[in-house]
């Protein structure tokens, strides 16, 4: 409605007044539209106080408090809590049974404090705190060998830890000298050591607000937001760890106290202040600052009515018939009177009596529109709660990646118990504003003293259990003096394998592939290339032109009957598969040169002369094991009178991975795998090639170094999870080292690893699914998922639920810290073994620095968030004179068998 001008307005003065109260009215009520968008700006405030960068300039400061866990109701035990408040210090002992922390029993004392402490030493704080708990315990008769104790200490502090933060500054009248800047868990602990207390540990530091959210879990439901409706106002809920980017913690969930009162404190709410909130502001102790919580917080609500009241009756619109002087005063209309004047059948009694007190003489007119607008006010406030409440689910939806979040809220303070009015608001509009969750609104049960014993009680049990999760992957982390062994050991055994004597004792063969070149650049023609032994069966034609590499390939089926059948059917079969090749390529009438990668050990004599040593990967194919590849090709062409094929090199997949990285780098002296197994070769000098007659050059050698550690000299490190996994394979015993790194293991050690857990009831509760139970039910893809950070999320659940896991949130964090453990030992130990590489290659050119470049091929290391990392990290500490590049090939067992080819080709001339 257009606001009429007094003088001007041809209604009836109760009209009139009408309209000005309305006015009043609609300055208080926020349109939902607005309210959506408050929500955006509280939810980009959020953000901006996690930020690593946005932190220090953000209005919401979002302060971490290293609790990561709510309680899970196997607490257990006597907790200790000392509560700092205005006047008073608060002790509390509780007693937890273990049973859902459904009745716990409590002990309690309150203290109040001599005034003078406040302002006085430091010193004699905590020592006034500790005496406090000194004569509680003696009261209390407790007879404990230790108590861990819970602080709650309701100050702005830096926390760094659960039990470690520094004041940052003094508030609510306290000026302590000396304690700024310091640990104040710190200082309690000295005070509680001088009453010769040294039972009692303080374990936790908390704000109020955190206990609230404590109280509050129900079955199956944690309570994970907790609201603080009080003379301030403020919330906490549980972030995920890893977007708290002020904190160190990465993993898990973190509870975040918002500190949400000084929302608006950048100008940002002014389009929803009314000129009664600038007034309170202007009145208050700190102009400017707090906006949220002026608007909300139960120490200004009456000041708001107050200022509209006083409005409205200085324009006569309202108690025209008295003198209105005594509403210029602060404080004359408390919150405690709005709420009973909102809330109660006798509201208009009340309202008369509230106003005839102040000297005033209501009309029955009067006393209605007052309630209106107390109303209003309260209404106002509760809706701000729930628009603040939304930000905070919504925010914990998204950052979950969850269609739909279920949550407990936890609700404290004097506006929310037992005024329905303000709770049905704060419900209803929380769900019109955040639709996607469903939060349940639970009031606090005995405020924060009983949880900040849970906050303590929690830390007690994850304490515990961290220490036994540490005791058993202890054998997994390995030190740095154990990867330096693991690479003195690799370096030893490879020189026993390259020497002619000691050759047929290695672990790690050193096979000679007879490759003495990597590619110059200056290799053309045209080449067919087999690549046998990897994931899938595949016939290439690789052109090398001047200006590059073009292919083209085809992948071939190998039926199990033909893998196991016999050696002659499995060629006869790859022969077909070239032949329909070159037919679609219409390329039957070339003879082409072809390089076959070939994946399986071999005792190579020459470049296209190699012995099968053994099958491995599913392969049994008869008559094959001691016989010439080639050979069996050849003779395979034959019977199928296919007369154009010029077999010209037979290569490892390292080999080719090497050759197709070297045809790109001419520093490519080196090539990595692992994927489904590991391996690696480099080029050697010729002179320590002792297998080998000639001493002129290079060659490279097939490590095969999967194998290192079958004569048992890496038995050491060996874990009990590592000689079950081995136990359960084709081939015990044989490829150790592999074991402990590649695709085909790690799922299987962390499967063995999950069950040990579950087992000590560390995880699962103590019930893991049946299907865990099943051998290679967990794949090392998951580790990749579960290992990656935040993103992930929607398919760790989805993981989970295939295994038909019953996981809570901790046991994902804990999953999580098994994965990363194995796959950080398999990018460990392969660093020791590349680091023996590098640094023999190094010392064989007399190099002081070596720069060089690892051909890499595997989904392992493509695939895995931190695998390559970790790699190359490991490898620059243990090899810091080598200066090492990591190359990904491009499909390098098709593209290098052809450059293998064409390298044979370059030497001998096609
Ligand atoms: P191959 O070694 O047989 O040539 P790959 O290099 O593709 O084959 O490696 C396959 C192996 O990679 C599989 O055994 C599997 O364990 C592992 N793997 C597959 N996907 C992932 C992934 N996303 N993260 C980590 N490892 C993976
Ligand atoms: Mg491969």
């Amino acid at each position: 409605l257009p606001q009429a001008s007094p003088a001007l307005c041809p209604c009836a003065p109760g009209l009139m007044h009408y309209h000005q109260v309305q006015r009043a009215l609609r300055a208080l009520t926020i349109p939902l539209e607005r309210l959506h968008i408050m929500k955006g700006h509280m939810m980009q405030a959020m953000r901006r106080g996690l930020g690593r960068h946005t932190h220090s300039q953000a209005t919401l400061k979002m302060l971490p408090t290293y609790i990561c866990a709510t309680p899970d109701g196997t607490e257990k035990g006597d907790f200790l809590v000392v509560e700092l408040c205005q006047s008073q210090v608060r002790t509390l002992l509780v007693t937890l049974f273990g049973d859902g922390n459904l009745s716990p029993q409590m002990r309690h004392k309150t203290f109040d404090m001599p005034e003078d402490i406040m302002q006085g030493e430091g010193e004699a704080l905590f020592d006034f705190i500790a005496q406090c708990l000194s004569q509680f315990l003696a009261d209390t008769n407790s007879s404990l060998d230790h108590l861990p104790l819970g602080f709650v200490f309701p100050f702005s502090c830096r926390q760094t830890e659960l039990k470690k933060a520094e004041l940052i500054s003094w508030s609510k009248g306290f000026s302590c000298r000396d304690v700024e800047g310091k640990d104040v868990v710190q200082l309690l602990q000295s005070a509680i050591n001088k009453q010769e207390l040294s039972h009692v540990e303080v374990v936790a530091l908390m704000n109020d607000t955190v206990g609230t959210m404590m109280t509050c879990s129900t079955e199956g439901r944690p309570c994970e937001v907790a609201l603080v409706a009080d003379k301030g106002s403020n919330c906490c809920f549980m972030a995920e760890a890893h977007l708290v980017e002020t904190a160190e913690e990465t993993s898990g969930r973190m509870c975040i106290n918002t500190e949400w009162g000084r929302f608006g404190d950048d100008g940002i709410l002014s389009d929803i202040l009314t000129t009664y909130d600038e007034c309170v502001d202007e009145e208050s102790s700190s102009p400017g600052e707090k906006r949220f919580e002026k608007m909300v917080g139960s120490l200004y609500l009456g000041e708001i009515a107050r200022h509209v009241l006083f409005s409205l009756a200085t324009e006569k619109a309202l108690l025209t018939g008295s003198s209105v002087d005594v509403l210029r005063e602060k404080g004359v209309l408390t919150t405690h009177q709005v709420l009973e004047i909102i809330n109660n059948e006798e509201g208009m009694a009340l309202t008369k009596r509230a106003l005839e007190a102040l000297g005033l003489q209501p009309n029955e007119l009067d006393c209605s529109r007052v309630q209106q607008i107390c109303r209003a006010v309260v209404s106002r406030a509760a809706t701000l709660y729930a628009t603040g409440l939304a930000a905070v689910l919504s925010y914990m939806c998204q950052s979950r990646d969850m269609d739909q979040l279920l949550v407990n809220v936890g609700v404290d303070g004097e506006l929310y118990q037992g005024h329905t009015r303000f709770e049905e608001i704060l419900q209803s509009v929380t769900k019109l504003l955040a639709p996607e969750c469903v939060a349940t609104l639970l009031p606090s049960r005995d405020g924060s003293g009983r949880g900040a014993a849970m906050v303590t009680a929690v830390a007690v049990r994850l304490e515990a259990q961290r220490r036994e999760v540490a005791e058993l992957l202890a054998p997994l982390r390995l030190k740095h003096e154990d990867l330096v062994q693991v690479q003195a050991l690799m370096r030893q055994e490879m020189e026993l394998g390259l020497n002619q004597e000691t050759h047929a004792n290695a672990s790690v063969r050193m096979l000679p592939t007879y490759v003495c070149h990597t590619p110059d650049g200056t290799e053309l023609g045209e080449f067919l290339a087999l690549d046998l032994g990897g994931t899938n069966f595949r016939v290439l034609v690789v052109h090398v032109t001047k200006d590059g590499i073009r292919m083209a390939s085809e992948i071939y089926a190998i039926p199990t009957a033909i893998m196991q059948g016999t050696g002659e059917a499995l060629f006869d079969h790859i022969i077909d598969c070239i032949m329909d090749f070159q037919e679609k390529q219409d390329l039957m009438t070339h003879t082409l040169p072809l390089g076959f990668t070939f994946s399986f050990p071999c005792q190579q004599v020459g470049l296209d002369k190699a012995l099968l040593l053994t099958w491995t990967k599913g392969f049994s194919a008869s008559g094959c094991v001691g016989k010439d590849v080639v050979q069996l090709l050849r003779e395979a062409a034959e019977r199928k009178h296919h007369a154009g094929l010029k077999v010209v090199a037979l290569v490892n997949d390292t080999v080719g991975t090497m050759m197709s990285c070297g045809y790109e780098d001419p520093k490519c002296e080196i090539g990595l795998i692992v994927g489904t197994g590991t391996n690696a070769c480099y080029m050697e000098e010729m002179r320590n090639v002792g297998t080998v007659e000639g001493d002129e050059g290079r060659m490279c050698i097939n490590m095969e170094w999967g194998a290192f550690g079958d004569n048992g000299c890496l038995d050491h490190i060996f874990t009990s999870f590592d000689r079950v996994v081995d136990d359960q394979t084709i081939n015990p015993g044989k490829q150790r080292f592999e074991k402990l790194i590649s695709g085909m293991y790690l799922g299987e050690i962390v499967r063995h690893i999950l069950l040990a857990m579950a087992d000590k009831e560390l995880l699962f509760h103590g019930n893991p699914s049946p299907k865990l139970y099943t051998k290679d039910i967990f794949k090392t893809k998951f580790l990749s998922t579960i290992e990656l950070n935040g993103l992930a999320l929607r398919q760790i659940r989805q993981i989970l639920q295939d295994l038909e896991l019953n996981a809570s949130f901790e046991d994902s964090v804990l999953m999580r810290e098994v994965c990363h453990t194995v796959s950080m030992r398999a990018a460990q130990l392969c660093a020791a073994g590349m680091a023996a590489v590098v640094e023999k290659m190094r010392e064989n050119r007399g190099l002081d620095k070596l720069s060089v470049t690892v051909g890499v091929d595997g989904t392992l290391y493509k695939l895995h968030p931190n695998f390559s990392h970790c790699l190359q990290k490991t490898l620059r500490d243990l090899a810091p004179n080598c200066i090492v590049s990591f190359m990904p090939s491009e499909d390098g067992s098709g593209k290098g068998a052809a450059l293998v080819a064409a390298v044979a080709c370059r030497a001998t001339g096609p």
